[in-house]
């Protein structure tokens, strides 16, 4: 876990920037510079320029833009995106980070791991140099965020506690965060009291973040490689593989995602062609609590896409 986690209202106020700083985001300035004056942070440079996905090309070269700049500490302010530049900088450069996520979903701002593409292909990496300095988690962030970005996020950490209690790495401590997780964003969806969002996200966190993620995970990346956000395709990929674990979070899975009407996904791709692509992703599969072959992964996708699971 990060070595400071401030949480709860005014945390973002009234926690204390070190001057010159990078605020890293991927918002406009009509949002950010509401967010900056609201957290009272003086004399920093801003790169507004990050795109979802970031790739590596980005992060370096905002390496070279800065070089030589005395930056004191990276703040990574937004999505998973903005947080997961912050973490690939801060290994190569060594500058403490402190990342705020605005989006609560991915409980990015607590883990070891980053989401970098390489070659127009998202690549899950870890590395204990991407652990945050200072983890902030202020629900001040959530009014005004988009619905589909909201569910999306919220999928999201709902997919990450409940993959991540069933996974072979768990322990009691990460199944303690992982089951209070998802039991709190059940909750925030399920009775629309979605100021809780962000405590589940960051439970969430730390709960996958020191265990990991599983089969829903990895069936995701072949929809997301076609453009399907990371959230939205875990709906159903999640819920099917649940499916297949006999998890016990099958059923409330599926109806936190028939509450935020997520809809079926399509694969351009042919079942096998995907199948070949998800196989090699030992990182989820190697964790996932039973065996599962290439034709487990077909049969998988085949139910994702030609049979409705969330019906
Ligand atoms: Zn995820």
């Amino acid at each position: 876990m990060p070595r400071k986690i401030a949480y709860g209202a005014n945390a973002a106020s009234e926690f204390q920037y070190p001057e010159n700083s990078l605020v890293i985001t991927t918002t406009t300035p009509d949002i950010y510079e509401k967010w900056l004056n609201y957290m009272g942070i003086k004399k920093y440079e801003i790169y507004d320029k990050v795109t979802p996905d970031p790739a590596i090309e980005t992060i370096e070269e905002i390496k070279r833009k800065y070089e030589g700049k005395q930056i004191s500490a990276y703040i990574g302010l937004g999505g998973g995106s903005s947080m997961d530049v912050c973490k690939y900088l801060g290994k190569l450069t060594g500058i403490p980070k402190i990342l705020i996520p605005t989006t609560f979903g991915t409980g990015a701002e607590m883990t070891t791991y980053a989401v970098v593409s390489f070659d127009h292909k998202k690549k899950l990496l870890q590395d204990e140099a991407f652990l945050a300095d200072a983890a902030i988690v202020d629900p001040y962030y959530l009014p005004g965020t988009p619905f589909n970005i909201m569910r999306n996020s919220a999928c999201d950490a709902l997919a990450q506690a409940s993959e991540g209690y069933d996974s072979k790495l768990g322990n009691p401590f990460t199944k303690l965060f992982c089951k209070e997780a998802f039991d709190i964003l059940e909750n925030a969806i399920m009775n629309d009291k979605h100021d809780l969002l962000p405590y589940g996200a960051m439970l969430s966190g730390i709960g996958f973040g020191n265990s990991s993620t599983t089969l829903g995970h990895a069936l995701s990346y072949a929809f997301s490689n076609e453009g399907v956000p990371h959230g939205y395709s875990l709906s159903s990929c999640t819920t099917v593989a649940h499916k297949f674990n006999k998890s016990a979070y099958y059923q409330r899975f599926k109806k936190t995602c028939q509450k935020l009407k997520f809809e079926r996904l399509t694969l351009k791709q042919s079942l096998d062609e995907a199948a070949d692509v998800i196989m090699p992703d030992r990182g989820h599969l190697d964790n996932n609590p039973i065996e599962v072959t290439k034709q487990d992964i077909v049969n998988c996708l085949d139910e994702i896409v030609n049979k409705n699971p969330l019906q």
